[in-house]
């Protein structure tokens, strides 16, 4: 990434509104960083000039504040609460619907979403990594969702390398970031006095053809290449993949530990909240619910984020799976980091820290990792 043969041009800073007029030009709905609530989400823009600079993303556990930025970059900040999830895996959208038609007969009709083309400016390669992982779930062989499917066709995604990951960040140790590697339609990185810029797809050589750059200069690249590094170097938070180099794998520590009385501990902590399961860019666990109408004659059948901290969740036809939430705790860490790789060949997380800063009581899955794994009981 950012080497000589990616034949990266050079984006200047005064002309990334032009990055953002073409994508316009082009037809597509832009979503950049915007400031809403405190936090930084994606939303639409309204104008090529539209994107804030100058904001930074201060994150530790249970905490996340907007800083200002003292070199007025415009992507200086670490990621905010939401991924690009809900562009492909929506929070709630309804699958079918049915009506009752003139003769009294119920007529059930697919709902396939009408979705325009979206560009999503600012999205970060742990994004990517979590977005590859929605993919295998939802578009599985023989399994293709055509609710996500037709979501996801439309996504033109503009990746941006991360100069200046959160404290609560680990994607180095994961090895999903901080420098985009794959996944992107292009993918920049911002320098002072602009952007290396280098597309991954056709849609996207499209786009920095039609923007007509100059090539950027070694040293350039190379000063992409440094800041990938000292990003990466600037995490302090890690995730092993194996307890010591030939030691157990991660996966099969835990799963021998699902007696420990960590999971005890944890779950006196734990509120069940799901938010950590909300702003997890790999969760995919929802619940499906009918929305009949008032007056009987039609109704919806709606598709809405869930969690497996709900108690809810884990209610099968007479009992409980999971009543408490030790179980529910001891459940999410084991699905994401272990069993997660029987499933889909890899851990379900990708290092991103949004479950360490938006837990209200901060519970860092990374610690709990160290903790679980430490000494020797199972
Ligand atoms: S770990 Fe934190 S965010 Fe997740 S359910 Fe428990 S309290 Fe909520
Ligand atoms: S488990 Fe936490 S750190 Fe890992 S991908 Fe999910 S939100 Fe990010």
């Amino acid at each position: 990434m950012f080497s000589q043969s990616d034949h990266a041009g050079f984006l200047p800073l005064d002309r990334l509104h032009l990055l953002v007029a073409q994508l316009m030009q082009q037809g597509y709905q832009c979503l950049g960083p915007a400031v809403e609530n405190g936090a930084i989400v994606m939303r639409e823009l309204e104008a090529s000039d539209g994107l804030p600079r100058g904001l930074q993303a201060e994150q530790a556990p249970g905490r996340y504040r907007l800083t200002t930025d003292p070199q007025n970059r415009y992507f200086a900040w670490a990621n905010g609460p939401q991924a690009i999830k809900p562009q492909a895996f929506a929070p709630k959208e309804s699958l079918w619907r049915v009506e009752r038609d003139a003769t009294g007969m119920l007529q059930f009709e697919a709902v396939i979403p009408d979705v325009p083309a979206q560009a999503i400016i600012g999205v970060r390669a742990c994004d990517l990594a979590a977005l590859a992982l929605q993919d295998a779930h939802f578009l599985r062989e023989g399994r293709r969702d055509p609710h996500y499917a037709q979501r996801r066709e439309e996504l033109f995604l503009v990746a941006v390398q991360c100069a200046e990951p959160g404290a609560t960040c680990f994607c180095a140790s994961t090895g999903d970031g901080p420098t985009p590697t794959t996944g992107y339609d292009l993918a920049l990185a911002e320098l002072p006095d602009g952007f290396v810029a280098v597309a991954g797809s056709a849609k996207g050589g499209a786009v920095l053809s039609a923007l007509n750059l100059s090539p950027a200069t070694p040293q350039q690249l190379d000063a992409a290449r440094q800041q990938g590094l000292a990003a990466a170097a600037a995490q302090t938070r890690s995730l092993p993949g194996r307890l010591s180099p030939s030691g157990d794998t991660l996966r099969d520590a835990l799963m021998g530990r699902l007696e420990n009385p960590r999971w005890d501990e944890v779950a006196s902590r734990c509120l069940a909240c799901g938010n950590c399961t909300a702003v997890c860019p790999t969760c995919f666990c929802h619940a499906e619910i009918d929305e009949p109408a008032l007056d009987g004659q039609a109704s919806r059948h709606e598709r809405i984020w869930d969690s497996c901290f709900g108690e809810s969740h884990g209610h099968l036809h007479g009992f409980n799976v999971r009543p408490d939430i030790r179980s529910r705790y001891r459940q999410w860490l084991t699905h994401k980091l272990a069993t997660w790789h029987d499933q889909f060949g890899r851990s379900g997380c990708v290092g991103c820290g949004r479950c360490i800063a938006w837990c209200p009581v901060g519970i860092d899955l990374t610690e709990e990792v160290a903790a679980l794994t430490a000494g020797g009981q199972p």
